[in-house]
């Protein structure tokens, strides 16, 4: 246990992957008025210098963030959700070079609304990155709106679900679930957690990322997810970016997946868009390429 720190992997192309999915999925939900509560279950730090010890020893940002950048200077137009991820990157880099990255938390933190109310709530185990995490969202100063908890995000969860109701009196919530698969059997509690709050709250807009790995386990994840989803008749978007194996020897993830219960109906026509882009920009020899899929309800 504790023996992943995200800040070796901030903005690698699994970041890539997910950040892209959250921001577009969070921009869609916005587009109506009433307050969202955001929930992220597995927060990391917030924010993650890309020159510190951590990322160099990984150097993970240079097969993702980085890459894309570059690709992205020779574009003259990049896909709607694409370009939104690069700005928001860059609000944190005003001089321009890519030296501080926003986790999940921070990139949610960025687009709460005030006047809706959207609520924020974070959940984080590791010692070291609560107080990160907590000094790096009080210095947004959003007061109550954010509530960071050092918990189990599992065991928070279900107990948040179903949300209050907004003042228009919708009940709204999104939810990320992110954990680092350090222990084989965080792949059950997913689907477990899953389980139960889509018997708690239905219509929740629900993002798991997960690891592509040869592990009986991450293959099973995602297709217990759409068969949770389909018997809940809930419709899914399910996404993978596999950028292909680094130099001999590297042994380093390579392939991630993203699979979304209750999605935005435009999300999976940006995804395609967004990696047509992401693909191939980040890809390694003949890369592996990335796919969306859609399905249920
Ligand atoms: N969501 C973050 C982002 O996108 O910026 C990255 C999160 S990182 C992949 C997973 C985090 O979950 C780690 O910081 C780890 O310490 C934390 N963690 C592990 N088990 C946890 C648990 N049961 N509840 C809450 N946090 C946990």
């Amino acid at each position: 246990m504790f023996s992943y720190r995200h800040a070796f992997h901030a903005a690698n192309h699994a970041d890539v992957l997910k950040h892209i999915t959250l921001l577009a999925t969070l921009r869609h939900l916005q587009q109506k008025e009433a307050g969202i509560t955001l929930i992220d279950t597995h927060a990391g730090a917030g924010l993650y210098r890309l020159d510190g010890d951590y990322s160099q020893k990984g150097a993970e940002a240079q097969d993702g963030l980085f890459k894309l950048l570059e690709a992205a200077a020779s574009q003259d137009e990049l896909p709607e959700s694409v370009q939104d991820y690069l700005d928001q990157v860059a609000h944190f880099n005003p001089n321009g070079e890519a030296r501080v990255y926003p986790g999940s938390p921070v990139l949610m933190a960025q687009l709460l609304r005030y006047e809706a109310r959207d609520r924020l709530k974070l959940f984080e185990l590791h010692p070291t990155d609560i107080d990160s995490l907590t000094g790096n969202m009080a210095q947004l100063e959003l007061g109550r709106a954010v509530q960071v908890t050092r918990e189990d995000g599992f065991a928070a969860l279900p107990k948040l679900l179903p949300p209050p109701a907004s003042a228009s009196g919708s009940k709204r919530a999104m939810v990320l679930m992110d954990p680092s698969y350090e222990i084989k059997s965080d792949y059950a509690k997913v689907s477990n957690v899953i389980a139960d709050c889509l018997k708690r709250f239905p219509t929740g807009t629900y993002l798991v990322w997960y690891p592509i790995i040869p592990r009986p386990e991450a293959h099973e994840l995602p297709r217990r997810l759409r068969t949770l989803s389909n018997q809940a008749k809930r419709s899914w978007v399910h996404a993978t970016l596999a950028i292909g194996r680094g130099e001999e020897g590297d042994t380093g993830l390579s392939a991630s997946g993203m699979f979304i219960i209750n999605p935005p109906y435009t999300l999976a026509e940006q995804l395609r868009e967004a990696l047509k882009v992401v693909g191939p920009a980040l890809a390694r020899g003949n890369g592996k390429g990335w796919q969306v899929e859609a399905g249920g309800a």
